[in-house]
């Protein structure tokens, strides 16, 4: 059983300083084998996730839009690149484009994507636990793990396989 998304922020919460403390080691002296060993963390976790359990990233947090992502989705809907802004997008502080509410519009009642083959980037990518050079990424992660339970299971995994 996945835990819920309230669970999920607790555990987080609970382990946030001693998360804090070991992404701040991380950053200073990253290890020569970390993004091979992130990238073998990441594909375990996700092996034995089932994100349509879950979807807890689709309904908190909205992904970035890109002037490609917003070609090919607009493409997709069959609507031009303003049309598809001016609906389903708006603009944010550091002036990205993003969701103009969540749950994202195009998550289904079953957790589907409806936009799935064509979905942003960032979409793909979260939680962003494989990416080359990890330690730079150390904020957002703090944020992602009180949302994504992989995300929590591979930091804590992490801890443990690569002490510092
Ligand atoms: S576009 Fe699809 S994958 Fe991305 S947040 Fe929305 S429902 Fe989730
Ligand atoms: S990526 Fe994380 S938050 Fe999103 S659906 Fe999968 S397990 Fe849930």
């Amino acid at each position: 059983m996945k835990p819920t998304l309230q669970e999920i922020q607790k555990l987080a919460k609970d382990k946030h300083n001693e998360t804090k403390k070991y992404f701040d080691k991380l950053k200073k002296k990253p290890p020569k084998n970390l993004d091979y060993a992130m990238q073998e963390l990441h594909e375990a976790e996700f092996r034995r996730t089932d994100c349509l359990e879950c979807a807890n990233c689709c309904k908190t947090t909205g992904p970035l839009f890109t002037s490609a992502d917003i070609e090919r989705i607009a493409k997709h809907l069959r609507l031009k690149p303003q049309q598809f802004i001016e609906q389903y997008l708006s603009i944010d502080e550091d002036n990205d484009y993003v969701l103009q509410s969540v749950p994202c519009t195009f998550l289904d009642h079953d957790n589907k994507c409806f936009i799935y083959d064509v979905r942003p980037k960032a979409c793909r990518e979260f939680p962003h636990t494989d990416r080359k050079k990890f330690q730079q990424i150390s904020n957002l992660t703090l944020k992602n793990v009180a949302i994504c339970p992989a995300a929590y299971n591979i930091v804590e995994e992490m801890k443990k396989k690569l002490p510092l």
